[in-house]
């Protein structure tokens, strides 16, 4: 977690296809007869510890061994795959590489499908051991020649960057000793990672910002959030913390969040903006069902009500307009009485929104980024306080 100068990224995504190929792992070729009595064909301890991890009931030793004399179908598609999608990615057919990547992890994860026509959980199991059992090797490897591993996870390994980086060559140990090719796919000036690792931010040293997972920035979140956090991890912003140091640019990011909340407090229990509450507090999500078939309480219900009322009570017309697989606009108001206990509405204009809710979730976006950028468990609480507090000065009307 936290804030990291200089970094770098290697793609770890084939790995789990990648021992399919390298282990010739195939449902013909595992506990194969012909070689059944190979000491050589028996799978390493070490990896059957790995597999063990994940087991109820552990295997014994010596359960697995896979065929040293006759190549595995699944162990050639794969290859032919892997090939494809290296030619795709040299020549820059970034979609297709991505399909087949897609192709190629869900390809050895279906062996575990009770209702896939070839299942064998031990392909899926051998495979992920394997895997395991390399990327823990590669951890350890960097580790003991004094490195620091950051983050990994089944798509990356983050490394910190280091005096002594010539000494750990990531890259080549995983070729000899795994015969697994490793690619580094970036180099970080300054790398944020949050204490939920699956999203980050960081300046590459091309200067690029490149982000992964932000909550802030997905689409079903009012726009006024995503222009927040777009703000946040902006290029410029990002590059204060290298030019001028951690301390102002934790301060100036602060001041624009206050500004952030002084305006939300503004637009929506002062002045009840319309025009801003149309255009940037609106949240979206697709209905995968009839917004009528839904019986709970939920947006759903909420909104079909609304429509129901719209529609002036003709049903014919409400049931059109709620019909699934569409996108709905909607807005968080207070469970107020005299509003039939209602979370959501279509009609912000004779509606309070929810202030508090959108303070809160607001905060869901920011927090994460703030304590990549260095905020302690105190300041960030104390900040969450500050920024929660109502606005007091403000009659609405
Ligand atoms: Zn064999």
């Amino acid at each position: 977690m936290g804030m990291h100068f200089g970094a770098k990224t290697y793609d770890v995504s084939s790995m789990y296809p990648s021992m399919s190929i390298v282990h010739n792992i195939s449902s013909e070729t595992i506990n194969c007869e012909c070689c059944k009595t190979d000491p050589e064909a028996k799978i390493l301890p070490e990896v059957m510890e790995e597999i063990n991890k994940e087991l109820e009931v552990p295997r014994p030793r010596g359960t697995y061994w896979i065929c040293k004399r006759w190549r595995g179908k699944f162990s050639e598609i794969m290859e032919d795959l892997l090939q494809r999608k290296e030619q795709y990615k040299t020549h820059g057919l970034t979609l297709k590489e991505k399909a087949l990547k897609l192709f190629m992890n869900s390809g050895y994860g279906t062996f575990g499908q009770v209702y896939f026509k070839y299942y064998d959980p031990r392909v899926a199991e051998l495979i992920t051991g394997f895997a395991r059992h390399t990327l823990d090797s590669l951890v350890k490897f960097v580790n003991d020649n004094g490195g620091k591993i950051l983050f990994g996870d089944t798509d990356s390994i983050f490394v910190a960057e280091n005096n002594n980086d010539d000494a750990i060559d990531i890259i080549s140990e995983a070729k000899e000793r795994f015969n697994v090719k490793l690619v580094r796919d970036r180099l970080w000036k300054i790398l944020f990672l949050t204490s939920n690792k699956k999203q980050y931010v960081g300046l590459t040293n091309q200067g690029n910002v490149v982000d992964k997972g932000l909550v802030g920035k997905k689409n079903n979140q009012p726009v006024y959030f995503n222009e927040v956090i777009s703000y946040l991890i902006d290029q410029k912003v990002v590059e204060i913390f290298v030019n001028e140091g951690p301390k102002l640019a934790i301060s100036r990011m602060l001041d624009y969040i206050r500004e952030v909340y002084q305006t939300l407090d503004e637009k929506v229990s002062r002045d009840h903006d319309l025009e801003f509450i149309y255009d940037k507090l609106a949240y979206s999500a697709k209905s995968s069902k009839a917004l009528y078939d839904f019986k709970q309480n939920g947006w759903q219900k909420d909104i079909y009500n609304e429509i129901c009322a719209d529609s002036g009570g003709t049903v014919e017309l409400a049931k059109s307009k709620s019909a699934a697989n569409l996108v709905y606009r909607f807005w968080k108001v207070q469970n107020q009485i005299g509003a039939k206990g209602i979370t959501v509405t279509m009609h912000p204009e004779s509606h309070m929104l929810n202030i508090r809710k959108y303070k809160e979730e607001l905060w869901t976006c920011v927090k994460p980024l703030l304590e990549a950028y260095g905020l302690d468990k105190n300041e960030l609480s104390t900040f969450e306080n500050e920024m929660m507090k109502t606005q007091n000065t403000f009659q609405s009307s």
